[in-house]
């Protein structure tokens, strides 16, 4: 069999050379025919040169890079796109993801499995951001038909059944997380011990997470409308309620000015809750407009691989 590594990398320039090595030395001890297919996410910095002479050196070396950065997702997407192996392993070039379990997915891969899945611990995160994530994945799995789970990432092996299942869905947002679920298959979870980022720094700022987890939320359904319009019919009853209880206050004890805090209670409350169910509609609409223009994930500008996706091949 053969075992394509995809490795999306951005600003790696510091870990890289010592990533090749790793990845490397775990593999030359397995009987697997291997290849490596790195991602280059149009980095600034030396990336681009030292995938040029790691592709030198080996030929089983497979890069491309993008024209600018596109992002982690479309970045894993043309690696597997590239990829030829009958199974796929995606990694992180950061050496968070360590090289020794894959002698362990692919054990798992023998026995028949199709997604073989590296759960990380969050050992070494902050606090507040665990605390936070563990909330997030509460709130996602109540409201979203698939099933995301914390600590789950892209860290994975595919078999090839997998990955055409994941190449076949042509949606040009693509929560990855989500999409591997959605493609199901037979999945194997097991446990890691996350190790801290050998070098180079993460590319994950607070706000970049916000908008990952909206993203996680909208991707997949229609159910946060539906949340809308259950939150609106919860209003109008109890606006009707309190109605009723104001006119009976009235006819029993007549009629008196007070009520000032509550009534701008009422529309601060309302109002804000009528700009959160627009931004819902419209993020929904905002995914439309980009679904239509069947844009490209990426463009690549460089490659050393005839066989790489051309520049058009959108879905
Ligand atoms: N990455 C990428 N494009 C991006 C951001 C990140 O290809 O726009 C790659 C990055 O080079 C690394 C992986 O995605 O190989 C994970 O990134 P990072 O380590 O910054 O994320 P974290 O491990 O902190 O979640
Ligand atoms: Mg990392």
């Amino acid at each position: 069999m053969k075992l394509s590594l995809v490795v999306p990398c951005y600003n790696e320039e510091a870990v890289l050379s010592r990533f090749d090595e790793t990845v490397r030395a775990a593999l030359g001890g397995l009987a697997v025919e291997y290849e490596l297919c790195y991602v280059d996410d149009g980095s600034a910095d030396g990336t681009l040169p030292r995938l040029r002479s790691l592709a030198q050196q080996h030929h089983d070396t497979t890069y491309l890079s993008f024209s600018r950065n596109f992002g982690k997702e479309p970045a894993i997407l043309a690696g597997l796109r590239a990829a030829t192996g009958d199974a796929v392993i995606i990694m992180d070039a950061d050496l968070q993801h360590p090289p020794q379990l894959i002698e362990k997915m692919l054990d798992l891969y023998q026995l028949g499995h199709d997604q073989v899945i590296a759960k990380r611990s969050r050992h070494g995160d902050r606090r507040l951001r665990s605390a936070l994530s563990r909330l997030y994945y509460r709130a996602v799995n109540t409201w979203v038909d698939v099933e995301l789970t914390d600590g789950v990432g892209d860290f994975r092996l595919l078999s090839r059944k997998a990955v055409d299942a994941l190449l076949s869905l042509p949606e040009y947002n693509r929560f990855s997380k989500g999409l591997f679920s959605w493609i199901g298959f037979d999945t194997v979870t097991f446990d890691y011990r996350n190790a801290a980022r050998e070098a180079g720094e993460t590319k994950w700022r607070f706000g970049s997470l916000v908008n990952y987890g909206i993203d996680g939320m909208l991707s997949f359904n229609c159910r946060p409308l539906r949340l809308a319009i259950y939150a609106g019919l919860g209003l109008a009853s109890l606006a009707t309620l309190y109605t009723l209880w104001i006119i009976g206050a009235a006819v029993v004890g007549g009629v008196t000015a007070p009520g000032y805090v509550t009534l701008v209670a009422i529309i601060v409350g309302l109002g804000g809750l009528q700009m959160v169910m627009l931004g819902l509609i419209g993020e929904y609409i905002g995914r439309i407009y980009y679904e239509t223009k069947r844009r490209p994930h990426f463009l690549v500008k460089e490659s050393n691989a005839d066989r790489a996706p051309a520049p058009a091949a959108g879905p």
